[in-house]
């Protein structure tokens, strides 16, 4: 399917490719917004994209992405972005890797790869997607499934989530932030900082699944998602030493009627190795 981009008004032209169109995603789902904040911060770093810079997915519906733009990109098997990701780093480390992938893939069977990639500090960029469920299959619950909120495999209770902050926090990586997709006037700013950290960078980015999991879990709408993600968000200032970080401060909070209540966002972490 040939799509004129230039009847679009984004901008993004060269950026994206009509090659894989149409794409896959549900109408009102996130990633559409996700993938044009990660390209517009891309776009903000000022680097030559066709030839600095590679992007890796994993499986899922955040995966299909890397097929979606114009510059390099892998759509890798599942759970293991970032294995192919440190390959591509320590093949070239002039190439600047992103990792763009769902909380399913990164932090269930990938999640070892995580803890370790973060503990290395080989320097690359990892994008979380998070929202909180498989979509692709079928809607089960994932790593990032709140205690009680409903799944095809969770039908009243699932156990308590990974805090991703805290995780990535504990492991060590330089720069750790969390933000929503509706969050998309900052974000292409926040993915250009991590793009720019030297060592792991880390962005959690709390995302809106509604045809799979919003419909399980009382959102009528799209949008009504993503308002929720506004009202529920609370900038977090972190101190000097980021000494109070691990801790329930950062922990993303859900009720079964009302949906999220406090998603704790902002950059936690910034350092250089
Ligand atoms: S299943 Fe959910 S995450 Fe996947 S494309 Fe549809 S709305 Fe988006």
């Amino acid at each position: 399917m040939e799509i004129d981009f230039s009847k679009l008004g984004h901008n993004l032209e060269d950026k994206l490719t009509s090659k894989m169109l149409p794409h896959i995603w549900c109408s009102g789902c996130s990633l559409g917004t996700n993938l044009q904040s990660l390209v517009r911060g891309a776009v903000m770093t000022g680097m030559d994209m066709d030839k600095e810079m590679v992007m890796i997915s994993g499986i899922g519906c955040t995966g299909r992405a890397s097929g979606y733009v114009e510059f390099d990109g892998f759509h890798t098997t599942h759970g293991r972005a970032i294995p192919f990701a440190s390959g591509v780093k320590t093949g070239n480390p002039n190439l600047e890797v992103i990792v763009f992938s769902g909380d399913g893939d990164l932090f269930s069977i990938g999640g070892n790869h995580f803890i370790h990639a973060a503990r290395r500090k080989l320097d690359m960029t990892i994008i979380c997607t998070n929202n909180s469920v498989y979509g692709l299959t079928g809607g089960q619950a994932s790593p990032t499934t709140f205690e009680y909120s409903t799944t095809t495999t969770t039908i009243d209770h699932n156990l308590r989530p990974f805090n991703l902050v805290d995780l990535a926090l504990g492991a060590g990586a330089d720069f750790v932030a969390r933000y929503t997709s509706a969050h998309f006037k900052i974000l292409p700013r926040i993915i250009k900082q991590a793009i720019e950290t030297d060592g792991v960078a880390f962005i959690d980015l709390i995302s809106g699944c509604p045809a799979i999991y919003g419909k399980r879990n009382g959102y009528p709408t799209a949008d009504y998602m993503v308002k929720n993600f506004l009202e529920a968000s609370v900038e977090i200032e972190v101190k000097e030493d980021g000494s109070h970080l691990l801790s329930e401060n950062t922990r993303v909070e859900f009720d079964r009627t009302k949906g999220y209540t406090k998603i704790p966002i902002g950059v936690f972490r910034r350092q250089h190795r």
